[in-house]
């Protein structure tokens, strides 16, 4: 740290992203990535803005609003898009938040959260999950905070119905609740549809898992008129052109072809529960995901052990170091074969393990 660095941000711990790796070739399990490339109209698209970079992008990203607006059946006034989800959720922690408007979330959810929280210089309570991983919907419903809720959460990939989340909205009338639907296409259920009855709502969505657009950086916000108008204030108080030229034609060529991918999210599904059955019969304990990732452990190995022998193996997983979950890795679904090679190696390590013993 400088000497020059601000005050306000010495008890600010950085959020840690999942490793990149560039030493060797892996089959990368661990930054819940699409293991599809994007649509062909996708690369047609951006190939055709490169030759314009030397313009401003459009700041209202209007074909691509208006597009995921109907796609979603909403105005593009009740649509925000952003650099990624992970932009839209620090608009609303700076828009909504402050010493009088803490925030409540999982004790074991998105690591952004606290951070966020911090950076901003907001109060903030992390409530337990239930002993299985599942947040409890009661412990939300009349809090009287504002709540930032996963759903499917992270790394469980369990989720929360579309009453609860419904109840947990109506009981918080006075406080913002954001619903992270990152995972929801690959088989949770969407509360955008609530967003007319609630002007508490916001419903935040990404590119980058469902659309294969991690490395493009294209997130949104979905909420009510005056949610989503604060939102905008922040966006052209930070960086009017947060959208790239490139991103914002993939994001609406995307939308377009949105059959492709939802055929991808479908195969992921398929792997997913192929993989977990896998895992159920080796023994793991596995939870329910309904996001592209599994959360498993076993008794016969740490978690850490587990994630260092995948590595060496030439899969990589991810491993969190947080005591209540340090048994488990989290395991990104991939294609059917990559599944089935992280398997293989799985059953290896632990036949190597036993010979050990
Ligand atoms: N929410 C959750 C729960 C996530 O896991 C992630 C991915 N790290 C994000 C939001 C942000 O994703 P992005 O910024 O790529 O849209």
């Amino acid at each position: 740290m400088s000497r020059f660095f601000s005050k306000k941000y010495k008890n600010l711990e950085a959020y840690t992203p999942g490793e990149q790796p560039r030493d060797m070739q892996y089959i990368k399990l661990n930054t819940n990535e699409s293991p599809f490339p994007p649509s062909e109209g996708v690369m047609e698209a951006v190939s055709a803005e490169v030759g314009k970079l030397q313009l401003y992008s459009d700041p209202e990203s209007t074909a691509a609003t208006e597009a995921l607006a109907a796609l979603y059946g909403v105005k593009p006034t009740e649509v925000l898009l952003t650099n990624g989800s992970d932009e839209i959720l620090n608009f609303a922690f700076m828009a909504f938040c402050d010493d009088e408007h803490p925030i409540v979330f999982p004790d074991i959810t998105y690591g952004f959260y606290p951070v966020f929280a911090e950076l901003n210089a907001i109060p903030y309570e992390k409530i337990p999950l239930a002993e299985d991983f599942s947040v409890r919907a009661e412990d939300y419903i009349g809090i009287h905070k504002n709540i930032v809720i996963a759903n499917p959460n992270a790394p469980t990939g369990l989720t929360l119905t579309l009453d609860e989340i419904e109840e947990i909205v109506k009981s918080n009338p006075d406080c913002i609740v954001i619903i992270d639907e990152a995972y929801v296409d690959f088989g949770g259920e969407s509360a955008v549809s609530l967003i007319h009855q609630y002007d508490n709502l916001l419903v935040t969505q990404t590119f980058s898992k469902s659309r294969s657009m991690a490395g493009a950086r294209l997130g949104f916000g979905i909420g009510a008129e005056s949610l989503i108008a604060d939102l905008r204030t922040i966006k052209y108080s930070t960086n009017p052109y947060n959208v790239n030229r490139m991103t914002a034609a993939a994001g609406l060529a995307a939308i377009k072809e949105n059959e492709y991918y939802m055929e991808n999210c479908k195969k992921i599904i398929e792997a997913r529960e192929m993989t977990r059955n896998a895992l159920l019969e080796m023994g793991f304990d596995v939870t329910n995901s309904k996001a592209n990732f599994l959360f498993a452990k076993s008794e016969k190995i740490s978690g850490e052990e587990l994630y260092l022998k995948l590595k060496q193996k030439g899969v990589l997983v991810r491993h969190f170091k947080t005591e209540k979950i340090k048994e488990y890795n989290r395991i990104t679904v991939g294609t059917w074969e990559q599944m089935e090679t992280f398997l293989a190696r799985v059953r290896e390590i632990l036949a190597e393990k036993e010979k050990n013993v």
